[in-house]
């Protein structure tokens, strides 16, 4: 334990008895030796990896890499909030799994948090997403200074070197090294698919800027893999920061419930969209088959509200799962929570029964509040779906660089196709996706080409659509724009 002295200058000696010794322990200390006391904001600049969240290339392994060329996050304590500023680009070469590959230039992106506001800058105006406040502020007083502020406002306990507390009903815990330096800061998050899930900061190689001590290693775990491993090049202490909310932010009305907008593709075949998401309901003799439990509890529940107005009285019985990406599989729980059977590559099957099993206490949903028998029926190399009229194939897209166990499903009769990644179509007359570089295209239209199938319509799982098929061949040069 460090000592801490209190000297009155040119007293000292005159004094009968040595000054008292003051030992500060636990938190106090931790607060001294990291300069936090008198540090009212702070500005960091780092870079090194970033990687994308739920978008393995393979289930149970590592998420995918980008290059993280710039990230400072300019934190204000008494706001509270942040400004995250960070640039992006390809970092696996081939290209290999999800979160948008490949990048083509070097993607920006600004997320602002101040109080229950949070914000997204860099377009003409701030673009509204404050349900994204509560995740940020957790961010924000886990950095370094920030949870020994946050574990002396809110009663933390202290055994030997682990600090704990709650903050807003969640535990955080933080180690001290031998110097009373965070070392290590971990708690539970959420996500639709997993469940709860471990967050882990480890901060290493302390030095000292103008008095305050901050880790020049910052690596942060989620669920076992990293998702942010950056070296700091520069801390400035007290830096003056800005995060005042906007206006259109502050007057944003709230979020208005899910509504997903009905389009129909063809006879019998409907496609539900919100923004960048879309999934199908194909009306077979006595049943419905949904296409993609795509983003979240809440929009599976609105789309099955759709789905019983345009296919009423027929109850939804199978539900096809293209790949295990996070947004592709964040709404499929609520079909089994319902008597759904999901259908789904082979190898995808034993990675959602071990995932679906894992505790929820964070955010609850229907199949953990009322459990139910998981039925899975799989696919190997192709599946057909039939009632005798209408016809749902299901390919394996082996080879492709996006995901390892992803599935293509073609309407052989309506020449319709779904896709869960690969091409999105955009907005607007030029089909080109300026964003990304052809890789993840190019294996789209090579499954699509090998398995002969002649397909006319486009509505995936992102992007504009329904589009002509012609679009992605003009986005990956085949024919002229
Ligand atoms: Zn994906």
């Amino acid at each position: 334990m460090r000592m801490h002295w209190t000297i009155i200058a040119g007293l000292a000696v005159a004094l009968a008895m040595p000054a008292k010794a003051q030992q500060k322990t636990g938190l106090a200390a931790a607060a001294d030796a990291m300069g936090a006391t008198t540090l009212a904001s702070i500005q960091y600049t780092g870079s090194g990896s970033v990687f994308s969240f739920g978008q393995a290339f393979e289930p149970g392994q590592r998420w995918p890499l980008f290059v993280q060329r710039a990230y400072t996050a300019s934190v204000d304590y008494l706001a509270p909030g942040m400004r995250l500023v960070q640039v992006r680009s390809q970092g696996e070469h081939p290209p290999r799994g999800g979160g948008a590959q490949a990048v083509g230039a070097d993607q920006r992106t600004v997320q602002v948090v101040s109080g229950k506001f949070a914000w997204q800058e860099g377009g003409p105006q701030a673009v509204p997403n404050s349900a994204a406040a509560q995740d940020r502020l957790l961010q924000m007083w886990t950095t370094p200074h920030g949870v020994i502020k946050a574990a002396e406002a809110n009663a933390a306990s202290v055994t030997g070197n682990t600090i704990t507390f709650k903050l807003d009903g969640r535990e955080v815990k933080a180690t001290l090294n031998a110097q009373n330096l965070v070392e290590k800061v971990s708690y539970l998050s959420t996500n639709e698919v997993i469940g709860d899930y471990p967050i882990e900061i480890a901060y290493t190689d302390y030095a000292d800027f103008g008095g305050v001590k901050f880790p020049r290693h910052i690596v942060q775990n989620e669920d076992g893999f990293p998702t942010l491993d950056i070296a700091v090049s520069e801390v400035k202490p007290n830096a003056v920061v800005s995060v005042d909310v906007p206006a259109n932010v502050r007057n944003a009305p709230p979020p208005a419930p899910l509504r997903p907008t009905v389009d129909k593709l063809a006879d019998g075949v409907w496609a539900f969209t919100t923004p960048n998401a879309r999934n199908w309901a194909v009306e077979m003799a006595d049943h419905v088959v949904v296409v993609e439990g795509i983003g979240s509890e809440a929009r599976s529940l609105a789309v099955m509200d759709e789905i019983a107005k345009v296919i009423p009285n027929k109850p939804i019985r199978y539900v096809i799962n293209t790949h295990a990406h996070y947004d592709h599989s964040g709404g499929l729980r609520t079909y089994p929570a319902k008597g759904v059977t999901v259908v789904t590559h082979e190898m995808n099957k034993p990675c959602f029964e071990k995932v679906w099993a894992r505790p929820r206490t964070i955010a609850p949903d229907l199949l953990s509040k009322s459990p139910r028998p998981l039925m899975f029926e799989t696919v190997s190399d192709k599946k057909v779906m039939t009632d005798g009229t209408r016809t749902i194939e299901l390919y394996y897209m082996k080879g492709t660089s996006h995901n390892m166990y992803n599935l293509l499903v073609y309407l052989p009769n309506e020449k319709l196709v779904y896709w869960g990644d690969g091409y999105n179509p955009p907005d607007g007359n030029d089909p080109r996706d300026t964003a990304r570089t052809p890789e993840q295209m190019i294996d789209l239209y090579r499954v699509i080409t090998q398995n002969k199938l002649d397909v006319k319509t486009i509505a995936p799982a992102h992007g504009a659509g329904p589009k002509p098929y012609e679009n992605l061949l003009k986005a990956i040069g085949l024919i002229p724009l």
